[in-house]
């Protein structure tokens, strides 16, 4: 039994990230740098279809987020701004811990003071994450001043991370949701996300006042119907997940009937042949941890338990 359980979470966890070996595969840059003007002080800069910003004032440039660490991209936008502007970059707002939107921005460190919310310290650390450290953290809502050109720092809980916040510029109509504009875009999987909350935040993030542009993370700019596609999503594929397990269903069946309904609806949806079995796990794991079951637990959904069937509660 332990064995078999042992066998079924490691194929599981596979199934869920990919294996050990695959981040060792090269990627290949597209070095298809860029750097658009969206508003009359913010600009979008990026490569390999994933994006940062910056807001540039006449005190100073406020710098959000890094980039992949092999991209190159953050070494040339450092060289970029050097030619470009006569002020230095004063901020570096780091949307989230995640390695792939920091990296490198240690670069900025000898004009710039790093700003995140407070709970990106711990993981940037335990990481070991190649970033800025932020000097100033906050809790809640923070505002950034900077040549007459007010920038909000909004955190609405932990979401799709447990220290991602949203960069306001209202005087703009600009929205800076690095990895929650998602649309039709899905994230491979739920590995750190807290549900409940992501949808709570997409509604609250539609109904932002004063955005008329919102700046994803990855893909072409876009607009709040961006956190209402994703928000739809989440939210369907939570209820069905929810609903079978209710009824008593088996993980294997659950993935094979959620499977079915949900890429009839969300077809369109990108890379969901890809993603849609490990979303289904993830959010399957995520509401097995929600929810208590009035009924006892089965040896067959023990042995489903992604990490040890060890760990799973029973009535016993
Ligand atoms: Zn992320």
């Amino acid at each position: 039994m332990k064995r078999a359980s042992l066998a079924l979470s490691w194929a599981l966890t596979v199934l869920a990230f990919g294996t050990p070996n695959s981040s060792a595969q090269e990627r290949v840059w597209a070095g298809d740098r860029t750097i658009n003007q969206i508003s009359e002080h913010v600009f979008r800069w990026g490569s390999d279809g994933q994006y940062g910003a910056y807001i540039l004032t006449n005190e100073g440039i406020i710098l959000v987020d890094g980039h992949y660490c092999q991209s190159g991209t953050v070494e040339w936008l450092k060289d970029q701004l050097d030619r470009r502007y006569d002020v230095p970059v004063k901020y570096v707002v780091l949307s989230h811990d995640h390695q792939d939107h920091n990296c490198n921005t240690g670069l900025f460190s000898d004009t710039a003071v790093g700003v995140g919310h407070r709970n990106i310290i711990p993981h940037l650390t335990f990481e070991q994450r190649n970033s800025i450290i932020p000097a100033i953290t906050f809790e809640d809502e923070m505002d950034l001043m900077l040549g007459g050109i007010l920038v909000k720092l909004l955190y609405f809980g932990p979401t799709h991370s447990d220290n991602l916040i949203q960069v306001h510029i209202p005087q703009e109509g600009v929205l800076i949701a690095i990895d929650s504009a998602k649309g039709r875009n899905l994230f491979p999987d739920f590995r750190d996300m807290e549900v409940n909350n992501q949808l709570k935040v997409m509604r609250t993030l539609a109904n932002l006042e004063d955005v008329s542009i919102v700046l994803p993370g990855h893909g072409p700019v876009t607009t709040q119907d961006a956190f209402l596609d994703h928000h739809r999503y989440l939210q369907t594929l939570k209820d069905t997940v929810l609903q079978h397990m209710a009824d008593g269903r088996t993980l294997q069946e659950i993935k094979t009937l959620t499977e079915a309904s949900m890429l009839e609806e969300f077809g369109d949806y990108n890379r969901i042949d890809a993603y849609l079995v490990p979303n289904i796990v993830t959010m399957w794991d995520y509401l097995y941890r929600y929810r208590e079951s009035n009924s006892r637990i089965t040896d067959i959904e023990a042995m489903e338990c992604i990490e040890d069937s060890r760990q799973c509660r029973t009535s016993d």
